[in-house]
């Protein structure tokens, strides 16, 4: 047994109080570790889960001192100041490191990366400036114009069909820093996380095939209903890149499968568990964030194996009722169906409040189940 191990009851630290941190307080708190979660937001999931809830800024001074007494510190999400990571390492155990979050919230860095260890994305090119429009991108068109930094589910993001609607587009995105991808034809979309120690200690969950609508993740299903061999090569892409960026931690990658080819490109990677890993909690014999607790602990991860074809159905804010709550006996009352339910108080349109797993004996009857299920919901 290695003595480099952080072990329970040690007060582990997380930047973000969102529904992955409060995930990854439950996994912590059942395992015997405490934990104190920084959010400015006094509603933050996490907050009531957690033994501190530090209601401030990702970036103030006393909030980052507490923090670097926890015997180690990880985040909930990529857009936490990189900074503020780089300054705890000095002090205190932190997992990833701010360089690697440094890469994930910036598409420009990510790319870059991606490229370096060897793995392919779509075409794109970088908008600095309006200047840089007057290059003809012809052969980037039709392409999504995506603001280098600071997007998720699919904002921040404008289709483009020519050169006109680029320059709109751009104007649109307040001219700030941009990427113009070429807009692929999916065949379809993929991820994997994988929880990282060191050379060695990577393990990768299986491959979730993932269904977007408007640029949110609707569905994940496992296993995805795609070639073995591809899937194995989006594990080994998922790993390649992991070591290249010395990666240490819980890293997803979300791939395109692109055209009737088969092609496989790295869309993007988050340093961290991701909504389409969720299905992990119920359908494997770890799940991801009780990897981010043990890699954040030094120790070594967990089996990944699926236990059971499952789907994972985001429930968002779309199909609450004017008046109370969503019919939860059409989730609860079914035997193999697992709800989750973030305790967000606000309820907005497209925003996540939780997600529900249907445990089946194939995976096109757990897509069948949650498809009904999600159609009454709805
Ligand atoms: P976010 O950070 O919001 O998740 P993504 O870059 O992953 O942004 O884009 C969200 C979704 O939009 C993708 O999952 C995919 O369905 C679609 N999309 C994004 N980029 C492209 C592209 N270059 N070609 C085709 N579809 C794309
Ligand atoms: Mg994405």
């Amino acid at each position: 047994m290695s003595s480099d191990y952080i072990l329970p009851p040690a007060m582990l630290g997380i930047l973000g109080g969102g529904q992955l941190a409060a995930m990854f307080t439950l996994a912590a708190k059942k395992m015997g570790y405490g934990v104190t979660v920084v959010d400015p937001d006094a509603d933050a999931p996490a907050g009531k889960l957690a033994d501190v809830h530090l209601c401030a800024n990702y970036t103030d001074h006393d909030a980052l001192q507490t923090l670097a007494q926890c015997a180690a510190v990880t985040t909930e999400f990529e857009n936490v100041s990189a900074a503020s990571m780089t300054w705890l390492a000095q002090y205190t155990h932190v997992s990833p490191s701010g360089d690697c979050v440094a890469i994930a919230q910036d598409r420009e860095k990510e790319k870059a990366w991606i490229h370096k260890a060897g793995l392919a994305t779509v075409p794109y090119a970088m908008i600095y400036s309006a200047a840089d429009l007057q290059a003809d991108y012809s052969h980037m068109l039709p392409g999504i114009l995506k603001t280098a930094t600071l997007g998720y589910d699919g904002k921040g993001q404008i289709t483009v069909h020519n050169q006109d609607e680029l320059i709109a587009a751009f104007n649109q995105l307040q001219q700030v820093r941009c990427i113009l991808e070429k807009k692929v034809d999916l065949h379809s979309e993929i991820s994997v996380v994988v929880a990282r120690l060191q050379t060695n200690q990577l393990v990768s969950f299986p491959v979730a095939e993932n269904v977007h609508q408007n640029g949110i993740l609707a569905y994940s299903l496992v296993p995805a209903r795609l070639p073995a061999d591809l899937l194995l090569q989006a594990q080994l892409m998922a790993k390649q890149l992991a070591e290249a960026m010395d990666y240490i931690g819980v890293m997803a990658v979300e791939f395109f499968v692109v055209g009737s080819e088969m092609r496989l490109a790295i869309n993007e990677i988050a340093p961290r568990p991701h909504n389409s890993g969720h299905y992990t909690l119920d359908a494997c014999l770890s799940d991801q964030f009780e990897q981010q607790v043990r890699i954040l602990c030094g120790l070594p991860p967990a089996k990944p194996d699926l236990l059971k074809p499952c789907c994972m159905v985001n429930i968002l804010g779309d199909i609450w009722p004017k008046e109370g709550e969503p019919d939860w006996s059409l989730i609860l009352a079914h035997k193999a169906c697992k709800l989750h339910l973030y305790g967000k108080k606000k309820v907005r349109k497209g925003r996540k409040m939780g997600h529900f797993t249907v445990l089946a004996d194939d995976v096109d009857q757990a897509f069948s189940t949650a498809h009904e299920i999600g159609g009454q919901l709805n």
